[in-house]
């Protein structure tokens, strides 16, 4: 299994992606196939509804994914957030335990997945004989201020004039502070939509040492720049010059975008390069639903991930509506 060691975030992580060969495969869209399954989504909390509904379907779709090939699955604690909670009636130590639960049950998957594979027949090494383990990390999922908004301002990074460096700091230090002492791998901060998150979580970060690595991932509404207007070259730059952060790049974004943001990341840093984006549909905002566009197949997504590994991404999975398929098919393919 691999161990997390003491060393510096980023030769931590270094270290896991080599043990990976180069490349690692992420998990696809968890609400998606919480739907499938069975749960009900429509609440402001979203996924982070079924920590306190349905945490069996959580842990069955993580395990899903492991299943699928995937080396990194990312909590279900995208939207969970104390302010959110407590807006539920939940107080803030229920709200914090939410969040320990979203890592655990991911935790747990893991553990079911490495118990299957030392029973079964699964990753047996070239002796045929000893077990090993494919690396698995568990990434906490940070969502956006837009995410707990619950209005889909993370896909226009619009907050308006009252909302600064320091409300976005405040917003997020405490859930920060719990998922980084939860026992995950690292925090996946995902879909940030504008240049000021991103300040502020490399700010808290830094400010609050906190001692786990983190990937910075941004939601992209074209080849050059993230869904507020902000370029991806500024955003990834504030990623590259914070000390926690062992990987840069993109999610929830069209596939057909990816080529160009992978070259422009890759003019401002050499981290690591994250790409887990979404089928290719577009959210609707208001009826809260996903809209057909020109959107890919599995398929025709999968054909693009030799391409994002050619151009310079080590670690590639799916977002949202993307399905254990999605990820069998990229691990195959890498
Ligand atoms: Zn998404």
């Amino acid at each position: 299994m691999f161990r997390k060691s003491v060393d510096h975030p980023s030769s931590f992580f270094a270290n896991f992606l080599r043990q990976c060969g180069g490349c690692a495969v992420i998990d696809g869209g968890l609400a998606t196939e919480l739907e499938r399954h069975g749960a009900d989504l429509n609440d402001p909390l979203w996924s982070a509804k079924c920590l306190i509904s349905s945490p069996h379907l959580i842990r069955r779709v993580h395990l899903d994914y492991l299943e699928a090939g995937a080396n990194i699955i990312i909590s279900a604690s995208y939207q969970a957030t104390l302010q959110g909670f407590e807006a539920k009636g939940i107080s803030r130590e229920e709200g914090e335990a939410l969040l320990e639960k979203s890592v655990k049950i991911a935790c747990e998957a893991r553990d079911i997945y490495y118990d299957r594979a030392m029973k079964g027949s699964l990753d047996i090494s070239g002796d045929g004989v000893t077990p090993i383990h494919r690396p698995v990390l568990v990434a906490a999922s940070v969502g956006s201020y837009g995410a707990y908004l619950a209005d889909g301002s993370e896909y226009s990074g619009i907050y308006g004039e009252n909302i600064g460096l320091e409300t976005l700091k405040d917003f997020h230090r405490r859930r920060v502070q719990v998922l980084a002492d939860s026992g995950a791998d690292l925090i996946a901060f995902e879909t940030i939509p504008n240049k000021l998150e991103a300040k502020a979580y490399a700010e808290l970060l830094e400010e609050e040492d906190m001692n786990i690595p983190a990937w910075f991932s941004f939601a992209c509404k074209d080849g050059t720049n993230v869904v507020s207007g902000d370029s991806i070259q500024d955003c990834a730059s504030i990623a590259d010059s914070c000390e926690q952060v062992v990987g840069v790049g993109i999610n929830c974004t069209p596939p057909r975008y990816v080529h160009e943001l992978i070259q422009s990341i890759r003019t401002v840093t050499t981290k690591p390069i994250v790409i887990y984006p979404n089928s290719g549909e577009t959210y609707d905002a208001n009826t809260k639903e996903w809209v057909p566009s020109t959107g890919v197949k599995d398929v025709d997504f999968v054909s693009y991930v030799a391409k994002w590994r050619e151009a310079g991404a080590s670690l590639i999975g799916g977002c949202c509506r993307t399905t254990p398929n999605t990820i069998r098919a990229i691990s195959k393919a890498l």
